[in-house]
């Protein structure tokens, strides 16, 4: 059986089937992590060519949003894709912008990110172990970048990208002098969330693909936006990258698999 994985960020609590995303059937299971318990919700549908496939969905703040971005237990969540055997992910992010040509609604992969995570745990690697590094040359997968370009662009979306993330560890936003330092060093967004989640999934050899939609500016730069004002727009923009997500799924077939994700792992 193949399984894929989707971790929704704020906004996307489920696979939105119900509104006509995908024809497939859906049902609930928990996941026994040795990190903790996940709530995951699998669908199970066809991909093109007939075959059976699952996809397994998570919310990242939890299903009530409950989980802060520094609270969230990102090593339960991997780790549960991990073992329900979901070799892809693709998560969605809200991010502030700190460049202009990524505006507020707008789509945009995720290349690489600048990690100014303070508290969370950020690895499976823990001291009982041989000593493992993980290259992160490439911490967001290519293959599943270009893909998502391409099944966007049949579906009608438009994607810019890719931007460089900048994970701060929150809950509180960027003061205007540190948005100023990240676009000093080559920031393009900001957010909370994807770091470690995409050195997790690398760690565990799982191809990880990310995709920011912009819901505000970040401190001191245009005007400040409500998010509230913005809904509609944004719940329109989290539909369609789901349907590109699903799509991708859907589509691909194990003979395109031309990424090194599954070898990142280093053993000394
Ligand atoms: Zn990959």
């Amino acid at each position: 059986m193949k399984r894929k994985g989707i971790i929704g960020g704020t906004g996307v609590y489920d696979l939105g089937y119900h509104d006509g995303v995908t024809d497939g059937e859906m049902r609930k299971d928990v996941v026994d992590t040795p990190y903790g318990s996940v709530e995951v919700e699998i669908l199970s549908l066809k991909d093109k060519k007939g075959e059976d496939l699952e996809i397994v969905f998570l919310p990242r703040h939890g299903k009530d949003h409950s989980a802060m971005p520094h609270m969230i237990n990102y090593r339960a969540n991997v780790m549960a894709m991990a073992m329900m055997g979901v070799d892809e992910i693709y998560a969605t992010c809200m991010v502030g912008s700190m460049r202009s040509q990524f505006g507020v609604g707008e789509i945009v992969t995720i290349k690489d990110f600048l990690d100014f995570t303070k508290t969370r745990p950020s690895t499976f690697f823990e001291e009982d172990e041989e000593v493992k590094h993980v290259d992160v040359s490439h911490p967001y997968c290519q293959r599943l970048r270009t893909a998502f370009y391409q099944s966007a662009d049949a579906n009608h979306l438009r994607v810019k990208g890719g931007a460089v993330y900048v994970c701060t560890e929150g809950p509180r936003f960027e003061s205007v002098a540190e948005i100023r330092f990240f676009q000093m060093i080559g920031g393009d967004v900001v957010g909370m969330t994807n770091v470690p989640e995409c050195i997790l999934a690398k760690e565990l050899g799982i191809c990880y693909g990310a995709v920011g939609i912009v819901s505000n500016w970040a401190a001191g730069i245009g005007t400040s936006v409500q998010f509230k004002a913005l809904g509609e727009k944004l719940e329109e923009s989290r539909r369609k990258v789901i349907q590109v997500f699903v799509d991708v799924f859907r589509s691909e077939t194990d003979e395109e698999k031309d990424c090194d994700c599954a070898d990142s792992v280093m053993v000394l």
